[in-house]
């Protein structure tokens, strides 16, 4: 399991990217890569997006039924079968070292810069029970 301070907004080991959901479409291609007995299936390829929070999955298929999915960050922990991603614990831990507030954060981040943010209720409840325990670890 990943564990939080490997990927805290205060460890520079991981660098992080500003990217738009067609640049990442981009990567993907637009021909089914999967090789099966030395062939290459070359079919076109389907795509469909998920945005939840800061994350984005891209689920990929083809006519032949290949499938992958893939998503734009790592899992910190599971609660509930359900997946708490890096990503989102970034902003709650960056408003309480930055000191500032999810308002001033959400008016930088998604109406100036156009990033996809958790809400401000998620915010306030990873904060509650996650961050503000680990910032007074740092
Ligand atoms: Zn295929």
């Amino acid at each position: 399991m990943l564990t939080w301070v490997n990927f805290s907004p205060f460890n520079r080991q991981k660098s992080r990217f500003l990217v738009s959901k067609e640049k990442l479409l981009e990567l993907a291609g637009v021909k089914c890569k999967v090789t099966v007995d030395d062939h290459t299936c070359g079919k076109e390829l389907n795509f469909n997006t998920r945005e939840v929070g800061t994350v984005i999955e891209i689920t990929c298929s083809c006519e032949n039924n290949h499938f992958w999915k893939w998503t734009s960050s790592e899992v910190l922990d599971y609660k509930n079968n359900n997946r708490i991603f890096v990503h989102d614990s970034m902003l709650p831990s960056s408003v309480i070292v930055s000191g500032n507030n999810y308002a001033k954060f959400k008016l930088f981040f998604f109406q100036a810069l156009g990033l996809c943010l958790i809400s401000e209720s998620t915010c306030l409840h990873f904060q509650k029970h996650c961050a503000a325990c680990i910032v007074e670890e740092v």
